[in-house]
């Protein structure tokens, strides 16, 4: 099946000039969303996984599913102040200026073994945000896995020495 048939460009959001990806599709038909979560679960290869760590928003669609499947706790990444408990938080930049994200300080274990997940490797600004913060509470990346890959953007770069998978590259 043919999933990059079911991604929706979207031109001018959510700023003029910006071509968006839209998943949305690909979650409302059931044959596949099916076919993608069971290509997510492929990659993981039966390797051991404790956490799987997304990041807010869409990155909680799959994400969970996924861990579920792989027998895997689930952790959010969110912006910041959502997060009620402790966290440890990570800066990081973007066009213009810089953000942070968040995840709770008990999310991950010394040790613990990673699985990084979002719906879009772009810049790459994001994911290697997270890595960070992952190895930051002891964590090891085992890989990332993403929907799409817009690979014009050459977001794997700031992924280097990590192991980064896509169903659907532009
Ligand atoms: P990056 O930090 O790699 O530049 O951007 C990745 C983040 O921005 C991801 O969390 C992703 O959800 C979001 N993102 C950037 N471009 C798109 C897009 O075209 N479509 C979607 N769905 N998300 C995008």
């Amino acid at each position: 099946m043919e999933l990059q048939k079911y991604i929706r460009d979207v031109q001018d959001f959510p700023k003029p000039g910006i071509g968006f990806k839209d998943i949305t599709p690909l979650l409302l038909n059931n044959e596949a969303l099916t076919t993608a979560l069971d290509a997510f679960i492929k990659l993981v290869d039966g390797q051991k996984i404790d956490k799987v760590v997304s990041m807010e928003s869409r990155g909680f669609f799959f994400g969970p599913m996924i861990a579920k499947e792989i027998g895997a706790g689930f952790v959010p990444v969110r912006k910041p102040g959502k997060l009620p408990y402790e966290t440890i938080k990570q800066e990081y930049a973007l066009e213009y200026g810089t953000d942070v994200l968040e995840m709770h300080i008990d999310a991950i274990q010394q040790g613990d073994r990673v699985l990084i997940h979002d719906d879009v490797l772009a810049t790459g600004g994001t994911a290697e945000a997270v890595v960070k913060m992952v190895e930051k509470a002891g964590g090891i990346v085992v890989q990332l896995d993403f929907l799409i890959d817009l690979t014009f953007l050459d977001g794997k770069k700031k992924l280097e020495g990590h192991t980064v998978n896509a169903l659907i590259e532009y």
